[in-house]
């Protein structure tokens, strides 16, 4: 009997306790509801563009052979934060380009190839970057692409084609985002002016200027500007390979993403939302330049570690993305064979780190290196280029051959037959071998972190990530 009414007070207490917890919620429900819901104050889109994850697997075991250094990526963001994996397929293809991934990322919904900001289905809702602005935040895109290339554009603009440039420079000028940083000077300057590449006599710098911005063209006057709105045209058409870059003028993802927290945060109590690009690593892994995409990424990653420092001021109000619209190149270190003489062990090599090491001796990118050699490649052109940039490295005679006589070597597409044979040198020489020279279906990673970044963890489809990046914003609208 006593037993018996033990255990009715004991019934009648977890009765009580469950009603006041559902009347006024558990405080551990309470935390773990408002980690999910929380709104982040200042957030970085970090976007190695054609990044897989041997592109940064690489670059780490690099950092670490050649430089005695950590990435940040691996070490930091994704060992604090949250490790997604992601889906990119566009809606017509089962590999993408820049414009439908982007698209994906910034509208959260499915597009097709070569569309920036309007979905396969017809719809064309609202980027989470407007969103952001619409809430009063400052926003800004950075990159070393032009700054109307398809990944900035995709977060700001609507239109059916990635090329139609004026168009998505037109709809920069109504948004007007505070921090517009890269290349692509060709497309503001009036028809009459030398370099341009405009069809008509508009001069949208002044254009730009007329509505308050402040012009920057060289690393000194970007590293000037303190406050207000900054449009950055530091070249033509895309800025330079890191590898190439002449560090006392131009400036690099790094010195970009230092000036744009800089500006976007100054004085600033609602926040900002930043697109950084570095689009390099694409183009590099399109032509099969792995010494080029190395020296980019690892900048892009110095960039990474600028967000991480501010994120350790701001931890609860800050979201960190990082992550890739693609995957350029099926790269990686492999075992190859030395020659085709034999398949047998003797002629069999594996990658080591002499290779990363061969590959750090590299002083320019394969495009300059084609430059060098130019339209009609001599033999004797060829093997001066070889001491002087490529030392303690041997080019195939059938390659050599394909060089003389511009002729590619495979059916890889966007390389000239220079760059292609160069590549295909480099792979002989040190394993690092690529499969193409185009973009994959690789799924690639997002790391997260901050505010927010629990809602990336998984395998999830591109759009869906766009979803869950628009309804963190949304959520800010509604309060
Ligand atoms: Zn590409």
């Amino acid at each position: 009997m006593k037993t018996h009414r033990w255990f009715l007070t004991v019934v009648f207490l977890m009765l009580a306790f469950s009603l006041t917890q559902w009347i006024f919620g558990s405080p551990r429900a309470a935390q773990r509801q408002s980690n999910s819901t929380v709104t982040p104050k200042y957030i970085f889109f970090f976007l190695a563009d054609g990044a897989g994850t041997a592109h940064m697997e690489i670059t780490r075991q690099y950092n670490r052979a050649v430089h005695n250094e950590s990435l940040v990526i691996p070490d930091k963001i994704m060992k604090e934060g949250n490790l997604g994996l992601i889906a990119t397929d566009a809606a017509d293809s089962l590999s993408t380009d820049s414009a439908a991934a982007a698209t994906a990322f910034a509208s959260g919904c499915k597009a097709k190839l070569g569309v920036l900001g309007m979905c396969a289905d017809g719809s064309v809702p609202k980027t989470a970057m407007e969103i952001a602005k619409e809430n009063g935040m400052r926003v800004g895109l950075v990159t070393n692409a032009p700054v109307y290339d398809a990944s900035p554009a995709a977060f700001i603009s609507h239109v059916p084609n990635r090329r139609n440039f004026s168009a998505i420079l037109n709809r920069y000028l109504e948004l007007e985002p505070d921090v517009l940083l890269g290349g692509g000077k060709e497309q503001f300057l009036a028809k009459s002016e030398p370099g341009s590449r405009r069809s008509d006599e508009i001069d949208l710098i002044a254009a730009f200027v007329k509505k308050g911005y402040l012009y920057v063209s060289t690393k000194q006057e970007l590293e000037r500007a303190q406050r207000g709105k900054v449009l950055g045209l530091f070249s033509s058409a895309d800025m330079s390979f890191e590898i190439d870059r002449n560090k006392q003028i131009e400036p690099s993802v790094y010195d970009m993403t230092q000036a744009a927290i800089r500006l976007l945060h100054n004085g600033n109590f609602n926040g900002f939302f930043v697109f950084i690009e570095n689009e390099n690593v694409d183009t590099a892994s399109h032509q099969t330049d792995i010494a080029s995409m190395i020296r980019d990424y690892r900048e892009f990653d110095r960039a990474v570690g600028l967000a991480y420092e501010f994120y350790k001021k701001y931890p609860r109000e800050t979201l960190i993305l990082v992550t890739s619209d693609h995957e350029t190149g099926g790269l990686g270190f492999t075992l190859a064979l030395k020659n085709l003489s034999s398949e047998r062990g003797p002629n069999q090599v594996a990658a080591t780190i002499d290779d990363l090491k061969k590959i750090d001796s590299i002083p320019i990118s394969l495009k300059k290196a084609s430059g060098i050699l130019g339209p009609t490649p001599t033999g004797e052109a060829i093997d001066n280029l070889m001491k002087e940039y490529f030392k303690g490295f041997t080019l195939a005679p059938d390659y050599k051959e394909a060089i003389i006589k511009r002729q590619p070597i495979s059916r890889t597409i966007f390389v000239d037959p220079t760059i292609n044979a160069l590549g295909m040198m480099i792979a002989n020489n040190t394993q690092a071998y690529w499969l193409t020279t185009a973009h994959t279906n690789q799924p690639v990673f997002v790391a997260a972190l901050g505010a927010g970044a629990e809602q990336f963890r998984g395998y999830q489809d591109n759009a869906d990530f766009g979803k869950k990046l628009k309804a963190l914003l949304e959520k800010k609208q509604s309060h």
